[in-house]
């Protein structure tokens, strides 16, 4: 049978008490969440994403206090952060401690742990006496789920419920540190930024992104987040933004291609004259993260746009970076994955 969707957090609690897979809001995006300290359960999650074992998975906790019994090292550093970000969009990693089954952590002597800031899930999280693991609620390396539609479409036969807690209001998958003494590590970027971290720490914080083996950040592959059309850069990251002028100048979108702009910022009337005329004559979809540029907004869109992409049948889709700063550069590493 079909999974139920609903918003009644007694049946998803009697459910994950009995093992049973619930696929839960966050602020970042829906998680596929099990008992994570029942070796069963977590098993279910990997089999229904189809998740390599390799891949760990991270722990969601109501509070300090049951985040502090996964861990057998819990600093200064780890406090500070907690305090200031949780719950929200920060995951830390820290010495695991043996309640932790290995196959959470794929083998790894580390954990990663986080409290999610949606109101329907920190009232579940009150009623069990486990933390969740919740990996997205998506197959592997397909894009993440940001409603619990998105979460229906692809999993509907493989969960036992769907907690509907509406649209993910960040909808990037949370910033991953590394705990590492008095400093962190950023293993992942994602919904909250380095700049704000940074801010609370008064100091730099060090980076290890983007590498397919490093054994610091298992499962960070760089084809990740991945629609199934083909996404095109229309300028290297590192360029400034390709003019207006220039895009005009490019002849590619004439045939049924996807231009997807991160915003209207900049343009005139002519170019949106051509936007048009791309539209109406060559049949090229246009799409756009945030007309004003909110990167915020841009961020939180950026996932439904990418799915959207797929319904309407693109086959390739070139696209306009973010700004590389603050969420943009999380929103250009989902992107930059999305498209290798
Ligand atoms: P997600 O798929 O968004 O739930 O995020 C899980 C990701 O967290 C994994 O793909 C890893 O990159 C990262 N992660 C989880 N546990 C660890 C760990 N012990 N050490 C390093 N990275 C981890
Ligand atoms: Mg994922």
């Amino acid at each position: 049978m079909p999974a139920q969707i609903g918003i009644d957090i007694a049946i998803a609690s009697a459910l994950l008490r009995q093992g049973k897979l619930v696929a839960i809001p966050t602020e970042t995006v829906y998680g596929l969440a099990a008992n994570g300290l029942d070796l069963k359960s977590v098993l279910g999650i990997f089999e229904a994403k189809n998740r390599p074992r390799f891949d760990p998975l991270i722990l969601h906790v109501r509070d300090i206090p049951m985040a502090k019994t996964l861990v057998n090292e819990w600093n200064d550093t780890a406090q500070t952060l907690a305090e200031a970000f949780w719950p929200g969009p920060l995951t830390l990693i820290l010495p695991k401690s043996d309640m932790v089954p290995d196959l959470v952590t794929a083998g790894n002597s580390t954990v990663a742990i986080r409290i999610p800031s949606h109101p329907l899930t920190l009232a579940l999280l009150q009623l069990i006496e486990f933390p969740l693991a919740a990996p997205s609620a998506n197959p592997f390396s397909y894009v993440s789920p940001t409603t619990a539609k998105h979460v229906a479409d692809q999993l509907i036969d493989r969960v036992d419920y769907i907690l509907d807690g509406g649209e993910c209001t960040i909808g990037i998958e949370s910033t991953i540190l590394a705990i590492e003494g008095k400093t962190a590590r950023v293993l992942r970027l994602g919904g909250l930024s380095i700049e704000a971290i940074e801010t609370v720490l008064g100091q730099p914080l060090l980076e290890t992104l983007h590498q397919n083996s490093n054994p610091q950040s298992p499962g960070q592959l760089d084809h990740h987040y991945a629609p199934r059309c083909k996404l095109i850069p229309l300028y290297n990251k590192d360029e400034p933004q390709l003019s207006w002028a220039e895009l005009l100048k490019k002849p590619l979108f004439t045939s049924g291609f996807g231009l997807l702009l991160f915003s209207k910022q900049g343009m005139g009337a002519e170019e949106e004259f051509y936007l048009t005329k791309l539209q109406v004559a060559g049949k090229t979809k246009v799409y756009i993260l945030d007309e004003l540029g909110d990167i915020a907004k841009a961020g939180a869109n950026l996932f439904s746009i990418l799915r959207l992409l797929d319904s309407d049948g693109c086959k390739e889709v070139y696209f306009f970076w973010a700004p590389e700063i603050g969420l943009g550069r999380a929103i250009n590493d989902r992107l930059m994955r999305a498209s290798s």
